[in-house]
């Protein structure tokens, strides 16, 4: 169902369609070896808003030739790519930085229309997604290699750092520009060649930025595009053997699949896989700072993220006082179009996304949670959903096992430190978890306590490129930012020189 609100937007995102496209902003084709073409058979997927369900592009869906082309073409690119010196690599990748900023209001109007997200959040992801091109393109010079102590005089023994070769990155829909400027712009740094298949939800951010990266001087064929039925691209890009490297960011589900599929090939693997973040509140925290960092961390991107708060967990003291001053700051967030200025939360990007959210609250309210406000889809219809309180919630709830990806705050309670420790951990996750305490001696015990890759003390927004991101268990391994992110893509060769 189209709401008249949503509608009310229509010649809005209309009049931006437009303009994005005379910018060269809104490209629909696949882009391969340096070209937009359309598929080889001219089939095509339509591209919705999801706050309006109205069509505002028609990608091509590529056919298995057409991902075997860009695997081509990658490949021969790679090698010109990664012999230039890496201080060339640098300045073009810093141009495409260049570019980004200055487009910057535009992809994110691209991004708020193909996703949902406020525009404000937009252009916080487009900000962070240009940051992390520029520090890749500073990281580039810094592949370093080692010089290692011999066993013999006549030897000289190296370490050197080589890419991976063709890398294919495959990513979700819930951060469209921010999931492929982190894979794409270290690989490349790396002096990869890259093809990329962005989710079908929201494609479009990653031609925009396709786009700019060919002005920037990207040379043709070293970033490649390509998207269309996830099963066909997927079987081509994990069973050709010219990909030496999948790095996939979506749900632990499709990780696991793809994983197999690699098996085949035994290509390098990078996951970053599904979230089941606990929030934990002792009762020493100050509790103003938690509630603004748990809305923070709850309701950006309408919890539609990986790293949002799962499950909040309350110690018994401040339990109360802490639920009373969240539902406080919830009743002031706007919902509506990601366009409308005050907007605090937009839509879920489909009706199974909906479907979901509500499944976990009839499994908690059948075992017991009561809704403290919200819990239903919103009035303005659609996939609007209300942000959502639930107190009372247990382990034994879906919700609890795993993400709801939706605007719905469940609150457990607990009452010791070992108590929040164990029931934090008790997930097959492990990406993100965040605490609040003013008790040092506590901070590093459930800093280091919790099984997480990305640990927040006292803030429920983390993340910065400068830093290393990514999950144990089953929430994947590699990690995205920092040198390491470099790393992902760079092989370590030995090299022994003798007769010296
Ligand atoms: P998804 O359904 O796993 O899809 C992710 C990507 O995989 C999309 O491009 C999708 O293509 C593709 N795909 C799906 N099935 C495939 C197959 N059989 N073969 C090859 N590719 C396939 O995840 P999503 O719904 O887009 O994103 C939400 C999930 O991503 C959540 O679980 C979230 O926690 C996770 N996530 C994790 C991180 C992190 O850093 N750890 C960050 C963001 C999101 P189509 O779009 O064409 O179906």
């Amino acid at each position: 169902m189209v709401t008249a609100l949503a509608e009310s937007f229509v010649p809005l995102v209309a009049g931006h369609v437009g303009q994005l496209r005379a910018a060269g902003l809104l490209q629909e084709d696949l882009f391969i070896d340096g070209h937009w073409a359309p598929a080889a058979d001219g089939a095509r997927l339509e591209v919705r808003d999801p706050a309006s369900g109205e069509a505002i592009a028609n990608i091509a869906s590529a056919t298995a030739d057409d991902v075997r082309r860009a695997v081509v073409a990658a490949e021969r690119a790679r090698h010109g790519w990664w012999r230039l010196p890496a201080t060339e690599r640098a300045e073009v990748l810093m141009r495409w930085y260049d570019l980004i900023k200055e487009d910057q209001e535009q992809l994110a109007v691209l991004l708020t229309i193909e996703e949902g997200k406020p525009l404000a959040e937009a252009r916080g992801e487009v900000a962070y997604s240009a940051a992390f091109v520029r520090f890749y393109a500073e990281e580039a010079r810094r592949g370093y290699g080692e010089v290692i102590p011999g066993n013999r005089s006549s030897r000289r023994l190296f370490a050197l750092r080589q890419p991976v070769g063709v890398v294919a990155a495959i990513t979700p829909w819930n951060f469209p520009a921010l999931m492929i400027a982190r894979k794409v712009a270290p690989a490349l740094a790396a002096g990869c060649g890259v093809v990329l298949k962005p989710a079908s939800e929201a494609p479009l951010s990653g031609l925009a930025l396709a786009e700019l990266g060919n002005r920037a001087g990207l040379p043709a064929g070293i970033f490649n595009v390509v998207h269309g039925d996830p099963v066909v691209v997927g079987a081509v890009l994990t069973g050709d053997e010219t990909v030496r490297m999948l790095t996939f960011t979506g749900s632990t589900e499709v990780g696991k699949l793809l994983m197999s599929q690699c098996a085949g090939t035994v290509k390098r693997l990078a996951l970053e896989l599904g979230g089941n973040s606990p929030f934990i509140v002792f009762d020493d925290a100050d509790l103003g700072a938690a509630v603004q960092g748990a809305i923070d961390s709850k309701f950006r991107n309408a919890g539609q993220t990986c790293v949002c708060a799962n499950r909040i967990l309350v110690q018994s003291g401040a339990h109360d006082a802490f639920v009373e001053r969240f539902a406080n700051a919830v009743s002031q967030l706007k919902v509506g179009h990601g366009l409308d200025a005050d907007v605090a939360i937009g839509p879920l990007i489909e009706e199974s996304a909906v479907a979901k959210v509500e499944r976990h609250l009839d499994d908690a309210t059948a075992k017991g949670a009561q809704v403290l406000s919200g819990g239903q889809r919103h009035e303005l219809g659609g996939t609007f959903f209300e942000p959502t309180i639930l107190v009372g919630a247990t382990s034994g709830m879906e919700l609890a096992r795993g993400e709801t990806f939706g605007p719905v705050a469940p609150f457990f309670r607990f009452d010791t430190e070992e108590e929040a420790l164990a029931l934090a951990n008790s997930t097959s996750s492990g990406l993100a978890a965040y605490f609040y305490t003013r008790d040092l001696g506590r901070a590093f015990r459930v800093g280091e306590g919790l099984e997480f890759g990305v640990v927040g003390a006292n803030t429920g927004v983390i993340s910065y490129e400068g830093a290393p991101f990514g999950g144990m268990k089953e929430s994947g391994f590699g990690r995205e930012g920092s040198h390491h992110g470099l790393e992902e893509f760079l092989e370590v060769k030995y090299l022994c020189v003798d007769g010296i």
